[in-house]
């Protein structure tokens, strides 16, 4: 189900166009001097399009809220001192209004907003007819929907220079990462609109700097066209997501670190891939044999419980279940979580099937 977006790439003087596309700058601007100091080091590192939050929207009150509007001056003279490109987060009418002003060259959309269709419409609506590059970050939620919904406003008002980043989901659950990646739903955005460059944000995924470099090289290896990082010129004494920032230093090691594979393959390539991905459809059949048959026994032994009056769900049976499978997956080479997240969808289908023998037994008597 492709959709069609009418996109042109963003093409920036001066900027590469080769992947992977480049933005760094501080999560918030925080003062000139901060501003000014970071932008002149990433300068120097051979960045060329600084990022730099001046509306922070936080999830509870009374965290730093961005300096605001008198921070955009700032903004602007790293353009004309540096010569860089300037990015910012916009939530609003005015936000959007005050960052044309000074002269913003590029927009993004917050994971917050992209997840208000009433924000985004009013922000589509104040851009209706312009020409300048407007990036959308995922919506907090893992809802593919929105994202693409949000895209979709912003190009009915004639917005072609369009993006997207990859910032992860949030979840409840304690893991690795600030923000789950779900590497599936961009792969998954990238199957729908294909034409639209996706940029991953590995500090806001990771929530932490020793995560930063992982989750970049994972991102080139997905073949995904950029990175959005956050680099502060003293990090530890960052006013908002200090955990996350790396030096412009640290963030040019980052970089020089990451391997690019090529993502066109030649004949030779082309046959040995065929070969593998043989196998791999191979083994997917068979896994889809195999639930089969697991379900049907499912099935049975619905029909038993339903016989002799036990209940579906028997705690115990899970628990052990999940113990032993985890253990051994460990010993095969899967994570945990893997093996968890399989077990959880097995059980929630076994349940569904033994629910469906219970009730339609119980359609038959009554019917
Ligand atoms: C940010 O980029 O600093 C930010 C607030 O990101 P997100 O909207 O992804 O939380
Ligand atoms: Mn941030």
């Amino acid at each position: 189900m492709g959709i069609k977006l009418n996109i042109e790439p963003i093409t920036l003087q001066g900027v590469s166009p080769d992947r992977p596309m480049i933005m760094a700058g501080p999560c918030s601007a925080e003062s000139e001097e901060q501003v000014l100091t970071t932008a002149r080091q990433l300068s120097q590192q051979g960045i060329k399009i600084y990022r730099a939050g001046i509306w922070k929207p936080r999830t509870r009150p009374n965290a730093f809220e961005g300096v605001g509007s008198v921070g955009l001056p700032w903004l602007k003279k790293v353009k004309e001192q540096l010569g860089m490109y300037t990015a910012t987060e916009v939530a609003n009418v005015k936000h959007v209004y005050e960052a044309l002003k000074y002269g913003v060259d590029i927009l993004w959309i917050g994971a917050r907003t992209t997840a208000n269709p009433f924000a985004v419409q009013e922000i589509a609506d104040t851009l209706k007819g312009m020409d300048i590059p407007v990036l959308v970050k995922n919506p907090v939620n893992p809802d593919i929907e929105l994202w693409i919904g949000a895209l979709e406003r912003l190009n009915d008002a004639g917005l072609r220079k369009l993006g997207a980043i990859h910032r992860g989901f949030s979840t409840y659950d304690k893991s690795l990462y600030r923000n789950d990646p779900h590497w599936q739903i961009p792969i998954e955005l990238r199957r729908r609109v294909p034409n639209l460059p996706i940029i991953v944000d590995p500090s806001h995924i990771g929530g932490k700097r020793e995560l930063i470099y992982d989750i970049s090289q994972r991102a080139m290896d997905l073949n995904f066209d950029g990175l959005i990082i956050e680099s502060h010129c003293n990090p530890e004494i960052a006013w908002s997501d200090a955990k996350q920032q790396v030096t412009p230093d640290a963030l040019k090691c980052i970089l020089d670190r990451l391997i690019l594979r090529h993502s066109d393959v030649d004949k030779q390539q082309s046959s040995t891939l065929e070969e593998l991905r043989a196998k791999i459809d191979k083994f997917d059949d068979e896994i889809l044999n195999i639930f089969e048959q697991r379900m049907n026994i499912a099935d049975q032994i619905g029909r038993f419980k339903k016989e002799n009056s036990i209940t579906i769900l028997q705690t115990n049976r899970w628990d052990a279940i999940l113990k032993k499978r985890t253990n051994m997956g460990l010993l095969k080479g899967l994570s945990e979580e893997f093996v968890l997240k399989i077990f959880a969808s097995i059980h929630q289908e076994s349940i569904n099937h033994q629910t469906k023998v219970m009730n339609d037994a119980i359609d038959g008597a009554t019917s």
